[in-house]
């Protein structure tokens, strides 16, 4: 039987099932079945996948080879997630992706936030000058004196200031998701593909009006967006609960649906969506259709409550080693756990074992952030990799594991679909 390919789901409301370890998906379309929303099964970064030494092939597989098994016949995506080079392009047009993520985080100029009055005109004129316009006179034609009316209730306009200082911080940003869009066109050629650009992974949030800008010179230069992630206000820090004022987060978050509205439509984006239960009612109902939530750590996560449960010696080796690479492993994430106020594993039951580092939120960080560790290079004491060892205690019992991640991912899905 030939393997379902993955195909474009334009703007449906969209969901993104990241599995680090190849064997979540029986899970994840559990999990799918619980809400309306179209899935993307095959999800991975090239920091993941670098990370886990694994090939964009072996993650489009994996997702294959368990649609097929399923008889899952239903329109699906592939995130070819967070690109950064044109090589990246290639790689993943080549295992078959259909939804690129432009990331541009390099690009962005986070210092813009703290210029001002001749350094500011300074710094935008030599991001003009690195091709974000023809010059600073079509900026300011582009954007001053006139009024973006966005909603009823929604009216934006730039300053001089807030419009030197979006093309200073977000300028080469923009030119360079044009070039990685061109990039894009041109590997896919006839293949149906669709386009995201997050900049998530920026310092500071993007404001509703940087958003605006971004989204208004994509659309002139032509990138087709299907969706967009800002940085939202809050703390969105990996594997845990959102972190901030609810209130303050639905009323930016609808100015942004309202800005991806105008701009395009497309869909707002929501990176690092594991586990933000507070927001997800929220974000259902402020985005509704122009919606997508991707997620990625959490499944690994329930995979080692499976660990947890059927080997709970071999959990506390892993959750020993977590501990020592924390310090380490956590300088690329967004994560403000600590070690010292998690109790050593030797001194805790398995069920208290389990708790304090896959349910506290400081625990959940300290095993999230060490996955690709400990999947490349944490071993028993015995010699045996903690990899090969999870994943046999996996497939030794999928029936867990599949309804483990299903109700983890299934609260997720029915948070966001009002239920
Ligand atoms: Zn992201």
């Amino acid at each position: 039987m030939s393997l379902p390919q993955p195909t474009v789901l334009g703007l449906k409301p969209s969901f993104g099932f990241g599995d680090r370890l190849g064997l979540a998906t029986p899970g994840h379309l559990d999990a799918a079945r619980q809400g309306h929303l179209a899935p993307i099964f095959a999800q991975q970064s090239i920091r993941e996948m670098s990370r886990t030494e694994r090939t964009p092939d072996e993650v489009m597989t994996a997702a294959q080879a368990a649609l097929r098994d399923e008889g899952f016949a239903e329109p699906w995506g592939a995130d070819a997630d967070h690109l950064k080079t044109r090589e990246d392009v290639v790689r993943m047009t080549e295992a078959g992706f259909t939804f690129f993520t432009i990331d541009p985080s390099a690009q962005v100029e986070n210092q813009a936030d703290r210029l001002s009055g001749p350094a500011l005109a300074e710094a935008a004129q030599t991001a003009v000058g690195e091709h974000a316009f023809a010059s600073l006179d079509e900026a300011c034609d582009l954007y001053l004196d006139q009024a973006f009316d966005l909603a009823d209730d929604l009216s934006l306009e730039f300053t001089e200031e807030a419009l030197l200082r979006a093309v200073v911080k977000y300028g080469r940003a923009v030119a360079y998701s044009a070039q990685m869009g061109q990039w894009i066109a041109e590997a896919n050629g006839d293949r149906p593909h669709e386009i995201e650009v997050s900049v998530d992974e920026t310092d500071s949030p993007t404001s509703v009006l940087e958003h605006l800008f971004v989204g208004l010179e994509l659309r002139r230069r032509g990138v087709p967006v299907v969706s967009l992630a800002p940085r939202f206000i809050g703390e969105f820090e990996k594997g845990i609960d959102y972190k901030g004022d609810l209130a303050a987060f639905e009323a930016e978050l609808k100015r942004h649906v309202a800005v991806a509205r105008h701009c395009g439509p497309y869909k707002i984006s929501v990176h690092s969506g594991s586990d933000k239960f507070a927001i997800y009612p929220a974000i259902g109902r402020v985005c509704g259709d122009l919606l997508h939530v991707k997620t990625a750590g959490t499944s690994y996560l329930e995979a080692l409550r499976v660990l947890a449960r059927k080997a709970p010696a071999r959990f506390r080796e892993v959750v020993a080693f977590c501990r020592g690479r924390y310090g380490t492993d956590r300088a690329t994430y967004h994560v403000s756990g600590r070690v010292e106020d998690l109790r050593d594993p030797a001194s805790l039951s398995p069920s208290e074992c389990e708790a304090e580092y896959l349910d506290d939120p400081g625990g959940r960080q300290v095993m999230h952030v060490t996955f690709g560790s400990v999947l490349t290079q944490g071993r028993s004491p015995d010699g045996r990799p903690f990899k090969d060892a999870l994943l046999d205690t996996l497939r030794a019992d999928p029936a867990l594991h599949r309804e483990i991640i299903a109700a983890h991912l299934g609260k997720h899905v029915r948070l966001l679909c009002g239920g």
